[in-house]
């Protein structure tokens, strides 16, 4: 979209109207935000901060305020919803938007190439081959380089208006270059869709506000798109696919550009105009045997891709071959899908157990009728809290539908009461905890119940559980049902016992061997060497995720600097606000907890924070990110040896990466990086002399 030259050029006004905010001009000014967005939100590869982006940002807001008729359909300004939408009228598209015909193997898609060989009368046909994105359609006209409306896809024919929401998506832009490009009027399609990061983060933030997670990525963004309040929507962090050109309005007199003569090619002017086309995604190929390759890849693929495919797209090439073949009354015959297996399936909830949690939280449990979703049976299902039932309406006998979407927890997405025969029962919340029978409370903030008694078995057991767990202290050997067995017999009674068990009664256990006792035995004596964070992550407090306590980890010295802590403080740390700070004060100032980590120092647990101690610093200030698979370290191991050494750990490439490390099947991440001239890229084994190297120096 922007070549070098012009990249160098936004650049160097971008640090002029830093620098002096007095140069600033308004139509400068908006190409430049505007140039910041497309780099952000569709090339990944911010080139400046987010502090920096929101003062020339804040700038623009304040010359509209100061002169509102110079406000642009285009500005930047104008993606913030102002008012909300009242009710969405229905519009026409410009032309009907077909759903594909639907294939699920390699016989099907040979069939569809020989019958639009036959009908084109041709011995072979060029296809372009693209993700088939797990999201809600959509479809945009721009008009004289402006977006004027977007719609939802409706019945097809006719959709809704949604402009207002398309707006929220940063990766769609205001304006386009169409006149340049021959091109009065422009009518395209894609899919709305939520990363999987941004699906996750999402249902985090529905959840620290007590509020039901969302089943999946598809519900997410399809829900957002009729959403009354575009500030809403914009909080969904939605992001976008544009694929296909379904009309264009010609300038009379100008070309157009030839790239449109394609699907392919399309796709890459798509990208050239600023949108997050899959131009880099596609494949174009001449044998139908290639797709069917690229099929089966993309099935084993797709967990590893960042947002949800359901499957690929196979169209013609050729868009005049295109017109030629034409469409039956349900499907174009020049496109078709291929369809992954699925990921839902549908079962008999059959009833509901009560879990306590370590915080004394009570959740329901749906066991269902095992079934196969994706290669995993799933028998069990968390449905959270009594909101959660009715909001699915869920009854006991219910048939319902699950889905697991990629690496995501399975979620119910709902009952289907049409099954019903009248025998289901209401599921019945307990009044009282189901391991030791004390009242549950409800506190009026919240959805949860929870048993307040804190030397409740289920709830020590569960604490014991989080303490030694993989992300915690990582006690291998100590799985939960040990943990369960040794706390029935007595062996275990609270988190300092671990380092206090009788090895010599466990090796009569049944079960227990001598070598698994020395496993055990080392594993626990190894765990007290633990970096501080996780140790504090350990310590299960309240709203303290692994992300939280490596924070708080790098800000001191000792635990116990955690006890002579205010909330003022920690407020000042990154990333901590009111409810975490208000909890870790609270945690440091219980008597019992103060007494656990007494004696967890006592039996000698690393209580220091020895990392930041320990950093030789040799690659402070450097910024590094890994691959593709490494064939001789693991990433974790890898990433460690970095920050260990004072570097940093990146999550995507930008310019301020200063190495990537380049392991086996390396994609896209190589592809952006050597496109920045700074950024230098080494193998894994040139990664392990560069760290020994300083290591030795
Ligand atoms: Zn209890």
């Amino acid at each position: 979209m922007y070549d070098k030259a012009q990249i160098q050029a936004l650049q160097q006004t971008t640090k002029q109207f830093l620098a002096t905010p007095l140069s600033i001009d308004l139509t400068t000014l908006k190409k430049v935000l505007q140039f910041h967005e497309y780099q952000y939100y569709v090339v990944n590869e911010s080139l400046i901060s987010d502090y920096e982006y929101d003062q020339l940002y804040q700038a623009l807001l304040a010359i509209e305020a100061s002169d509102p008729s110079c406000i642009t359909p285009d500005s930047p300004s104008q993606r913030v919803g102002n008012s909300l939408n009242s009710n969405f009228e229905t519009v026409p598209h410009l032309v009907p938007m077909l759903s594909l015909e639907n294939s699920y193997n390699a016989e099907d898609l040979i069939d569809f190439d020989r019958k639009a060989r036959e009908s084109a009368n041709l011995d072979a046909i060029t296809y372009c081959v693209e993700p088939k994105f797990d999201g809600a359609s959509i479809s945009l006209i721009y008009e004289n380089d402006l977006l004027i409306r977007a719609c939802t896809r409706g019945d097809g024919v006719e959709g809704e208006d949604i402009t207002n929401n398309i707006k929220q998506i940063r990766s769609i832009p205001l304006q386009i270059p169409l006149a340049a490009n021959g091109i009065q009027q422009i009518e395209i399609r894609g899919e709305v869709i939520m990363t999987k990061k941004a699906f996750d983060d999402f249902n985090e933030k529905l959840k620290s506000k007590n509020q039901s997670p969302l089943a999946n990525p598809r519900n997410a963004a399809s829900g957002s798109l009729r959403m009354k309040d575009p500030k809403e929507v914009a909080e969904r962090n939605l992001d976008a696919f544009i694929y296909h050109v379904s009309y264009i309005l010609p300038i009379p007199g100008k070309t157009v550009n030839p790239l449109l003569k394609t699907h392919g090619g399309s796709l890459d002017f798509l990208w050239n105009m600023g949108f997050r086309s899959p131009q880099k995604e596609k494949q174009v190929v001449t044998k139908m045997q290639d797709v069917i390759d690229y099929c089966a890849i993309a099935a084993t693929g797709r967990d590893e891709l960042p947002y949800e495919i359901d499957g690929l797209v196979v169209k013609v090439n050729d868009l005049a071959l295109q017109e030629k073949l034409g469409m039956t009354s349900h499907h174009p015959r020049w496109a078709i899908a291929y369809k992954f297996k699925a990921r839902q399936a549908t079962t008999v909830l059959e009833h509901v157990e009560f879990q306590v949690g370590r915080t004394g939280a009570v959740t329901p449990v749906a066991k269902l009728k095992p079934v196969a979703i994706g290669g995993v049976t799933v028998s069990s299902i968390s449905i959270h809290n009594e909101e959660y039932i009715i909001e699915k309406d869920l009854l006991l006998g219910d048939t319902v539908i699950i889905e697991r979407a990629g690496d995501v927890i399975p979620q119910i997405v709902h009952s289907i009461a049409s099954l019903r025969t009248g025998n289901e029962k209401k599921i019945q919340f307990p009044t009282h905890c189901p391991v030791c029978a004390t009242a549950l409370v409800k506190e009026s903030t919240e959805a949860v119940w929870r048993c307040t008694n804190i030397n409740c078995s289920a709830q020590i057991v569960e604490r014991i559980a989080h303490f030694v767990s993989k992300d915690a202290m990582d006690i291998k050997n100590l799985g939960e049902a040990n943990i369960k067995k040794f706390f029935e017999l007595g062996l275990l009674k609270a988190i300092p016992g671990i380092y206090t068990l009788d090895f010599e009664k466990i090796g009569q256990l049944e079960g227990f061997g001598q070598k698994s006792v020395d496993n055990l035995t080392s594993s626990i004596e190894v765990s007290k060497q633990q970096p501080l964070h996780r140790l504090i992550y350990a310590l299960g407090i309240r709203f303290v995720g692994e992300t939280t306590a490596k924070t708080i980890a790098s800000r001191i010295n000792h635990l116990l600097d955690l006890t002579r802590i205010t909330e003022e403080q920690l407020l000042e740390f990154e990333d901590i606000g009111v409810k975490v700070a208000s909890s870790i004060v609270q945690f440091f100032h219980d008597p019992n907890q103060l007494n656990m980590i007494e004696s967890l120092m006592q039996l000698g647990l690393n209580v220091e924070q020895t990392t930041h101690q320990a950093t030789d610093g040799s690659l402070t200030g450097l910024n590094f990110l890994f691959t593709g698979t490494l064939t001789q370290l693991k990433r974790s191991d890898a990433e460690a040896m970095v920050e260990a050494k004072g570097g940093h750990i990146l999550s995507g490439v930008s310019s301020k990466l200063n190495y990537l490390i380049v392991g086996e099947d390396a994609g896209s991440k190589l592809e952006k990086a050597k496109k920045i001239a700074s950024i230098k890229i080494m193998t894994e084994a040139e990664f392990i002399d560069l760290v020994n190297s300083d290591s030795t120096s």
